[in-house]
């Protein structure tokens, strides 16, 4: 068995301290046993002797502790320190990787990666409880013209402001993702196949009524929407499927709509 240097200074330490109490109580029965009384010359020197070694044995313990068990002591509580704040940091930095693994940075909403496991484990949750899960899967139109007349960067800043109001007409608990270019997906669980087209309306609406200013121009887009209700049995995959084939229904039918 290997001793860590500190505790092996404090066996010293113990064992000196230890030495003198043996010896203090060896003086006392010496003392007791009446060798003054004898008035012996040879006594008083033997005591005395006794004395000394116990006052060395004390003061080489205060010495050791003073200058290496306190100092080894103070080493040890830095060291500690510096591995909790290097520690503390570690932790802090992979709470934001782990935060920018599932959030897409244009927008800051969530990412597919994020979608994908929180539609999988919803449909495990509320399947479990009997309670519906909606699925809305939205499409900006013709986005394509946005970014080739106002140009990209302009592009950018209507993503964000739709994903805002995305956030903004949402729950909670409902999931706003960004599934790539100029798609979102939201999955809104608790909610009755009426209640969800209803969202879905006030969302389109609240969305061709933004205006985003573009220096001289303003700018104004529309959305279209797919929209299913979880039938309790298909997969996340197969769910989502039939949302995205509402949305390219509501497309085909001109667009600026809701396809349930
Ligand atoms: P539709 O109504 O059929 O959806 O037409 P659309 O123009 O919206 O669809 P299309 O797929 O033809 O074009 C999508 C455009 O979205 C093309 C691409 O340049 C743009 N886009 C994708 N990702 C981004 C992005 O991150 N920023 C910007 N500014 N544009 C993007
Ligand atoms: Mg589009
Ligand atoms: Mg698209």
């Amino acid at each position: 068995m290997r001793f860590h240097k500190a505790e092996s200074a404090f066996f010293v330490f113990v064992s000196l301290v230890f030495g003198a109490g043996a010896l203090l109580i060896y003086a006392y029965v010496y003392l007791r046993g009446g060798a003054f009384t004898s008035g012996a010359q040879g006594h008083l020197v033997y005591f005395t002797q006794i004395l000394f070694v116990i006052g060395v044995l004390l003061a080489t313990a205060i010495l050791f502790g003073m200058f290496f068990i306190y100092p080894l002591i103070r080493t040890q509580a830095r060291e500690e320190g510096k591995l909790r704040a290097m520690t503390e940091s570690l932790s802090a930095r992979s709470e934001s990787l782990q935060y920018a693994a599932l959030t897409d940075s244009l927008t800051g909403t969530q990412n597919r990666r994020f979608f994908d496991d929180a539609l999988r484990e919803y449909l495990q949750e509320f399947g479990r409880i009997e309670k519906p899960v909606g699925l809305m899967v939205l499409d900006l139109d013709h986005f394509k013209q946005v970014n080739d007349t106002h140009g990209h960067d302009m592009g950018d800043e209507v993503l964000r402001e739709v994903a805002r109001c995305l956030k903004d007409m949402t729950r909670y608990h409902d999931v706003v993702s960004r599934m790539g270019g100029e798609e979102f997906a939201i999955v809104a669980p608790n909610m009755s196949h009426d209640a969800l087209v209803k969202l879905a309306e006030r969302i389109r609406k609240a969305v061709s009524s933004l205006v985003i200013d573009a220096g001289n121009v303003r700018i104004r887009v529309t959305i279209s929407v797919g929209l299913s209700i979880w039938n309790g049995r298909e997969s996340a995959e197969e769910f989502f499927r039939r949302a995205d084939k509402m949305l390219y229904e509501a497309k085909r039918l001109g667009r600026n709509r809701v396809c349930a």
